[in-house]
């Protein structure tokens, strides 16, 4: 039976995107929809968000030809220093340092706004003759026969496809059709994100601060600026996001300090409520799930879109196998070679960001000797910290080849 596509996507924000790049460049067609019109994929604004992308994470974008549009707003992160806190009080003696001078692959990886990174991609797919991008439309309904799957449009109108990707975020409504379960954690924090400008020059060094409410994260941008996640109890963030901006700044100073000089804003503020949202399989027949509709995580390790990635380049890769052994590459026996490559990384990752946050969110004092000793004993031992940071730098585990900086 003649498909419209050989691979519908759902969802083009970030993930899904960088996923349509990819599976064209191995000669798939592909159909990406998404919801939101085009002109706002693309937007200019300094909306203040950013992301600490692993430097595999950056090879990827290299392989698809999207670096070199976001290179030149990129910083690179060159040190990460952990430390304990309290509001007023500064960080403890024990601050754990990574410096990328410990490993041979140069910075750790690049801070990046989002609205540079998401029009890069943006601009990418309209400029692939290869892809087409139905924006303001919506994937409504899914039904799946035995070589194809016809998907209905918000719209209007109905199209086929071997393979539909769940590209659609934590709730994901097309892993809700498929009847795939999810694991939902409320962490009952909430990230307050903004950019700020400073006095002095951060030295594309990224702090880690780990108050009782939950981390605060100072994240190197280019010049004198630095992108916040900093997170609080719901109630104690809606509180503080109600205020206005100067006294916003006067709740954030005690706990930021004045290593960086004077602080202001710079730009939009926004909050985002936190929760563990996971899949229970990442795939289904003629379906998988890409990206925070596969594993929505805590922002406290800066990992979810690196996982996100991490889950394109190895779902690129193993259809790119596929299609070229000629296998049909909605069938269930390919799709699980994708769940199997990525479900223990992701496992680990959830477990690891969940550990951290519960043993550094808390102001019990027994806890907190013991993690400023833990902090104190990794930054003594040199193996130890170097492991760190080539996790940190996501050089670690069973790599896919575009986050070698390879193509397929
Ligand atoms: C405070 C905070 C800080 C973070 N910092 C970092 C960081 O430093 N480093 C890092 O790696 N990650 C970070 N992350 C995680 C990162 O933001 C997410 O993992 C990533 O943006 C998820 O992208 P996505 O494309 O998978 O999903 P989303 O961005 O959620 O996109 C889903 C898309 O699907 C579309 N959609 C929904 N329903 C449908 C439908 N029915 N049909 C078609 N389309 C649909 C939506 O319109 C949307 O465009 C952070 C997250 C938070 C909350």
């Amino acid at each position: 039976m003649a498909v419209d596509h050989d691979i519908l996507i759902a969802g083009g924000a970030l993930n899904g995107s960088a996923l349509a790049l990819a599976l064209a460049g191995v000669g798939l067609r592909v159909c990406v929809v998404d919801p939101v019109p085009a002109k706002v994929q693309g937007a200019t604004g300094f909306d203040g968000r950013g992301y600490a992308l692993a430097v595999t994470s950056q090879r990827l974008l290299a392989a698809l030809r999207v670096w070199g549009t976001v290179a030149e707003h990129a910083q690179p992160l060159l040190e990460i220093k952990v430390s304990d806190g309290r509001a007023g009080e500064g960080p403890s003696p024990f601050v754990l340092e990574f410096d990328h001078a410990e490993i041979e692959e140069g910075p750790m990886g690049y801070m990046i706004e989002d609205r540079y990174l998401r029009r890069a991609l943006a601009d990418a797919l309209a400029d692939d003759p290869r892809i087409t991008v139905l924006a303001g439309d919506t994937v409504v309904s899914q039904d799946i026969g035995p070589a194809s799957v016809t998907a209905g449009l918000g719209s209007g109108g109905t199209l086929t496809a071997r393979l539909l990707v769940g590209c659609d975020g934590r709730r994901s409504p097309t892993g809700q059709r498929a009847a795939i379960k999810r694991f939902v954690h409320d962490y009952g924090q909430t990230a307050l994100v903004c950019a700020i400008a400073h006095e002095r020059d951060h030295g594309g060094v990224a702090h880690q601060f780990f108050m009782p409410p939950g981390p605060l994260a100072i994240l190197p941008l280019p010049g004198r600026q630095s992108s916040i996640v900093w997170t609080e109890t719901h109630a104690e963030a809606a509180r503080i996001n109600a205020l206005p901006d100067a006294d916003y700044l006067d709740v954030l100073r005690p706990r930021f300090g004045d290593f960086l000089g004077e602080i202001a804003l710079a730009g939009a503020r926004f909050t985002y409520p936190l929760n563990l949202t996971l899949a229970m399989a990442f795939h289904a027949e003629r379906v998988a799930l890409v990206g925070d509709a596969a594993h929505g995580m805590h922002p406290i390790a800066g990992q979810g879109l690196n996982a996100g990635l991490k889950d394109v380049a190895t779902l690129a890769e193993v259809l790119a196998l596929a299609h070229r052994r000629g296998e049909d590459i909605g069938r269930a026996d390919v799709l699980a070679r994708y769940d199997q490559w990525r479900r223990f990384d992701v496992m680990t990752l959830v477990a690891a960001t969940n550990g951290v946050n519960a043993l550094f969110s808390n102001d019990n004092s027994m806890l907190r000797l013991g993690r400023d000793l833990g902090l104190g004993l990794v930054n003594a031992l040199p193996g130890l910290r170097r492991g760190f940071i080539r996790e940190a730098a996501g050089l670690t585990g069973d790599l896919p080849r575009l986050l070698q900086g390879r193509a397929i």
